[in-house]
C-alpha cells in the first residue's frame, strides 16, 4: 500500500513524523509536506507564485521527504500530478496539533489537504489529536490512523470516502471508546483584540475554545465523553440530503426572475 503522508503544521511537526512512522507499518509511505505552519489555510491553492520544493533530510529510514513552499492543498496536488512515481492507495493528513471537529472543518488545513486527495478520487484521512496542557499525544492519535489505515489495506472501499479522524487527549488504556459521529456546531469561537501602532489599528484573531455544545452522536460529543471520533465527510456533494428544506428558496428565485420552471 502507498501512502502519501502531509499535514498543515509544518515539515518540523512531531505529530507528522509519529504519523509516518506509525504508517510505515503499514506501507511504503512518501511524505510531501509545507515548509512551515500552515494552520487554518483551509483547502486554499497557491495559484499566483510559483512553487518551490526541496527534498529534505528524512527522520525516517527509506521515506522521501519533500517540503513544499505552499498550502496543503498544494502539497497534495504536486505529490499527485508530478512528485510521486505512482499514484498513492491512501493519503493521510496530520496528525494536527489540535482536534479539528464540527464546522470548524472548513478552516482546518490538515480537513483542506485530504479534501484534496478526496476531490481527486482518493480515500483520504484527517488525523488530529486533541490537547490540553502539555503537547498534544501524537503517538496515539498515530496508531489511531495506522489502524485505519491497516483496515482499508486488508478491506479497501468501493467508493473513496473523506475521512476525519479525531483523538482524545488520553493515553490509549483510558480512551473510551470509538465512535462513528456526524459533525457537530462549531467548536471555537474567535477573540478578536484590537490595538494601535503609531497612525494604524491592528487586530489580531485567536480561536478559543467552546466545548460545552457537544450533542451526543457528534464529534465533539465523542470528545467530551473520552472517545475516538471517526466522522465521513461527504459534505453532501453527491447526495444532497439536506437539501429538501431549501426548496421555497428555488422557488422565491423563480418567481422574482420570472422564470417558468420545467419541472
Ligand atoms: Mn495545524
Amino acid at each position: 500500500m502507498r501512502i502519501l503522508v502531509t499535514n498543515d503544521d509544518g515539515i518540523h511537526s512531531d505529530g507528522l513524523w509519529h504519523l509516518a512512522e506509525a504508517l510505515s507499518t503499514v506501507g511504503e509511505v512518501s511524505v510531501v509536506a509545507p515548509d512551515r505552519d500552515q494552520s487554518g489555510v483551509a483547502a486554499s491553492l497557491t495559484l499566483t507564485s510559483v512553487l518551490r520544493v526541496q527534498e529534505v533530510r528524512s527522520r525516517l529510514d527509506g521515506v522521501v521527504v519533500n517540503a513544499v513552499q505552499g498550502t496543503p492543498g498544494d502539497c497534495v496536488i504536486l505529490a499527485i500530478e508530478s512528485i510521486l512515481d505512482a499514484p498513492p492507495d491512501l493519503i493521510v493528513s496530520g496528525v494536527n496539533r489540535g482536534a479539528n471537529l464540527g464546522h470548524d472543518v472548513l478552516i482546518s488545513g490538515t480537513v483542506g489537504a485530504a479534501a484534496h486527495g478526496y476531490m481527486k478520487g482518493f480515500t483520504s484521512m484527517a488525523v488530529s489529536a486533541r490537547y490540553g496542557k502539555g503537547d498534544a499525544r501524537y503517538a496515539v492519535a498515530a496508531r489511531a490512523a495506522a489502524a485505519v489505515a491497516r483496515a482499508l489495506k486488508e478491506a479497501p472501499l468501493d467508493v473513496p470516502q473523506l475521512i476525519n479522524l479525531n483523538v482524545p487527549d488520553l493515553d490509549a488504556e483510558d480512551i473510551r471508546g470509538v465512535e462513528l459521529t456526524r459533525l457537530g456546531p462549531r467548536a471555537f469561537v474567535e477573540r478578536v483584540t484590537k490595538g494601535r501602532d503609531g497612525t494604524r489599528t491592528h487586530y489580531w484573531i485567536a480561536e478559543d475554545r467552546i466545548l460545552d455544545i457537544a450533542p451526543e452522536g457528534t464529534d465533539l460529543g465523542a470528545m467530551r465523553e473520552g472517545a475516538i471520533s471517526i466522522s465521513s465527510l461527504d459534505f453532501g456533494f453527491s447526495e444532497g440530503a439536506h437539501a429538501a428544506p431549501l426548496h421555497y428558496l428555488v422557488e422565491a428565485v423563480l418567481a422574482d426572475l420570472g422564470i417558468h420552471s420545467n419541472s
